[in-house]
């Protein structure tokens, strides 16, 4: 089985589907149901490394929707007390990974201590303030082959994870009902979304050239600017469409506070910046090409490194300098050797004024879009992991080596890799970005932040 996890490659890169993981312990017909899921089509096999389980990748289709189904299972019986590490892995594993959780528990059987369990880990992270995003949890109490069993569900309410949802895998009783619940709580398709809200906000100083920035983006020939602006407390978003693909443009620009003196007004532009940012997938920084880069605008730079978003430094105003291969270099060089913390940022050329390079720049936001969305299969993520760490393995600052052993990408927009390690917090921050920089080597990710966690799990 090892060296299947080049075939899950379709599964992840290019495109994204929302993920749903079925749990629970051995018995209850996970791959039962799994099957029924993904039907006819063909599951993948990956096999996980530092782990002591495989797990089945299936896509599946329901109502035009389409998702990817995993199978946590494959759990080796060894020793009885070995269960609860093992279980508590794989379901720890799945939330990282899942959209939605499908909780498989057995209507013959009863409420065991090992279902207990694992109610118990999921109701955790289901609590504000648990550092997790809360993930819906479906309880689905399975083997309902007939009414009666169908009742003896209702004991599966102490669980405390809401309804339970009585099925039968093996004779494919309530499983539509249950994919209709399913669509239902997964997230929208990677793709649809980025399509549907790229969210470009237009950052800087005031005077570099924003608002001519703006009206540039919005005059060109490609682009259909919708009615409906609105304006929120600090910009102006407007709706657009630039080769089909709906956009948002944040405009920070045009709204000047009333009653204040320009004394203030360089914090106050930047406080803008900050809130836009918020509310954006990619910043575009403008820079006055015939000015020197200011604090500011590495401030500005630096919140959008800490919102983890995209971005792209537009150098404005660059019909005013000779465009010459040389003077290009020149700026690169200046630019990226103060801006420290966005090395990942591609530059743009460009002239408001003249319209130069205005739709170059637009091309670059919608591909920063794809790379934000991009997913990495799991067994890639664990390759690469697995390279850095012969290359350079962790310090060990104590007695205690740092084992890092596994490696998910959680989350898109931002690119989100959970790394799993037995005692976290011994990994030290210049490891950290030595994995990060040899994550941008091996996947990319030009244009974006990208997030990396790190999370202990006992042995
Ligand atoms: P897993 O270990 O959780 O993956 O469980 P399996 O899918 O291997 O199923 C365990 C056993 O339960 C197998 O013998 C299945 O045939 C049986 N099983 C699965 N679903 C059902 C069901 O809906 N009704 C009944 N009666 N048996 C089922
Ligand atoms: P904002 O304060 O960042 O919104 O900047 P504005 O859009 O108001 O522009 C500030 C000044 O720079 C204005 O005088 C603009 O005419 C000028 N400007 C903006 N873009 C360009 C450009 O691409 N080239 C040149 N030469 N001047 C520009």
């Amino acid at each position: 089985m090892a060296g299947a996890g080049t075939d899950a490659a379709p599964i992840g890169t290019g495109f994204t589907r929302p993920v749903a993981a079925i749990v629970g312990r051995p018995n209850v017909g996970k791959s039962t149901l799994f099957n029924r899921l993904v039907g006819a089509r063909q599951a993948i096999v990956e096999d996980i490394p530092g782990t002591t389980r495989d797990r089945l990748y299936g896509e599946a289709e329901w109502r035009d929707r389409a998702f990817v189904i995993i199978d946590t299972g494959g759990l080796v019986p060894r020793a009885e007390e070995g269960y609860s590490a093992l279980i508590r892995e794989q379901v720890e594993t799945a939330m990282v990974e899942a959209d939605v959780i499908l909780f498989l528990v057995d209507v013959t059987a009863g409420v065991t201590a090992m279902d207990s369990e694992i109610a118990e880990i999921l109701r955790r992270t289901l609590r504000p303030g648990s550092g997790q995003a809360p993930k819906p949890v479906v309880l689905v109490a399975n083997k309902a082959d007939n009414p009666r069993r169908g009742e003896a569900a209702v004991e599966f309410y102490e669980l405390g994870l809401g309804d339970p949802f009585p099925v039968s895998a093996h004779h494919d009783a309530g499983v539509r009902e249950l994919k209709d619940r399913l669509i239902e709580l997964l997230p929208p398709a990677g793709g649809e979304a980025a399509a549907g809200q790229l969210r470009l906000a237009v950052v800087g100083r005031p005077n570099v050239g924003k608002s001519a920035l703006v009206n540039a983006v919005l005059g060109q020939e490609r682009v259909i600017v919708s009615e409906q602006s609105g304006t929120t407390r600090d910009a102006v978003d407007t709706p657009f469409v630039y080769k089909d693909l709906p956009l948002v443009l944040i405009d920070t620009a045009g709204i000047r506070r009333p009653g204040k003196v320009e004394r203030g007004i360089e914090k106050y532009s930047v406080m803008r910046a900050r809130e836009a940012i918020e509310r954006c997938d990619i910043a575009v920084l403008v820079l006055d090409a015939t000015e020197k880069l200011a604090a500011q605008d590495l401030h500005i730079a630096g919140h959008v490194a800490d919102a983890s978003k995209g971005m792209i430094v537009a150098l404005n105003k660059w019909d005013v300098v000779e465009d010459t291969e040389e003077n290009r270099e020149e700026y690169a060089r200046k630019v990226l050797r103060r801006l420290k913390f966005t090395p990942w940022a591609p530059l743009a050329f460009v002239s408001a004024k003249t319209g130069l390079n205005v739709g170059g720049l637009l091309d670059l936001a919608l591909e920063i879009g794809e790379t934000r969305s991009l997913r990495i299969p799991t067994s890639e993520v664990n390759a690469a992991l697995r390279e850095a760490v012969a290359a350079h393995p962790p310090p060990s600052p104590g007695r205690r080596a740092v084992r890092i052993k596994y490696a998910t990408q959680a989350e898109i927009r931002p690119p989100t890799f959970v790394f799993f390690a037995n005692d976290a917090s011994l990994i030290h921050f210049s490891y950290r970005r030595y994995l990060e920089n040899h994550f941008r080597r091996r996947f990319g990710f030009e244009g974006t932040a990208i997030k990396l966690e790190f999370r202990s799990r006992r042995e």
